[in-house]
């Protein structure tokens, strides 16, 4: 079985400065179109599920609409899904009105909630983050009501106690809020969960889940909370299920492991070995329990 999915970052450019992320120190490096038009013609990718772009910001991105059609082309059982802070609404708009009816009802938008406004504000190092978010959300709802759109709340040690006021802005938006967990990196010391934020958080957790009505929702707060708890833990896909490919036009292997890599032609190398992938991180990876 080849991979189901490919996660492609184009750049690492943005204009936020989020606590918990590293793109800022990885360099000025964008994908070239060439490399894309490159590992959208790969044979092995033909059965792709989904595809998923992100950054840095994508919306950043000068050949955005074009690799979302490329994409819509080169893989017609993908859904297409887009990893954006919307902190731009007229770019985003822009975007959604140059994609056919068709590419643009193939398209999930993915951004981020990190807390209520000020909290938001802070994870994402920008002020008026929130308020542009929800300006986007409000401008695309308006225009592209057949658009999907999804929030994820990263969960550190200083949003933890916010999840469920997160969570009820979300709603209050109309959009589902589902919680992820840190990816270690050079700017994450101090921001993973400590004894306290996990039983903050996990009090948040289920009191969102008392009032949850959707079963995907809460299959998602049910997932953080048995991930908090220890288990149970699923099967890596990494390499095998899911790619991730990276702006200097190269595979890597799952958001932990981003210096394991292959070249464009070689994504077999990632494949795991008997056993499963055994790194420093699998014992504790939130990718086991969501793919
Ligand atoms: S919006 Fe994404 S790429 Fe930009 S700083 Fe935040 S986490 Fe990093
Ligand atoms: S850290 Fe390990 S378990 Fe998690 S995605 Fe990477 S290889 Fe798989």
């Amino acid at each position: 079985m080849g991979p189901e999915a490919l996660h492609i970052e184009l750049l690492h450019a943005c204009p936020n400065r989020c606590l918990a992320c590293d793109h800022r120190d990885l360099g000025a490096a964008s994908l070239k179109p060439a490399v894309l038009k490159a590992l959208f013609a790969r044979t092995e990718l033909r059965e792709l599920k989904l595809v998923s772009f992100s950054g840095g910001e994508p919306l950043l991105y000068p050949g955005l609409a074009a690799a979302l059609k490329g994409a819509a082309k080169a893989f017609p059982g993908a859904a297409l899904v887009l990893l954006t802070s919307l902190y731009d609404t007229d770019k985003a708009l822009g975007l959604l009105r140059s994609l056919p009816a068709a590419v643009r009802l193939r398209l999930h938008i993915g951004s981020s909630l990190d807390g209520p406004g000020p909290v938001h504000d802070e994870m994402r190092g920008r002020p008026g983050s929130f308020s542009a978010l929800k300006a986007s959300v409000a401008a695309i709802r308006e225009e592209f009501p057949g658009v999907s759109i999804g929030l994820t709340f990263t969960s550190t040690r200083r949003n933890a106690s916010s999840f469920y006021q997160a969570w009820t802005r979300a709603r209050r938006l109309g959009l589902p809020l589902a919680p992820q967990f840190l990816v270690p990196n050079a700017n994450t010391a101090g921001l993973d969960l400590d004894t306290a934020a996990r039983r903050d958080l996990a009090a948040g957790l289920r009191r969102a889940l008392d009032e949850c009505g959707s079963s995907r929702q809460a299959a998602d707060l049910r997932q953080a909370l048995d991930f908090l708890a220890g288990g149970p833990a699923g099967p890596c896909g990494a390499g095998s299920l899911f790619l991730m490919f990276s702006p200097e036009g190269e595979f890597y292997l799952c958001p932990f492991l981003k210096d394991v890599k292959a070249p464009l032609a070689r994504a077999e190398l990632l494949r795991p070995p008997a056993g499963g992938h055994r790194t420093r991180f699998c014992s504790a990876c939130f990718l086991r329990c969501a793919r």
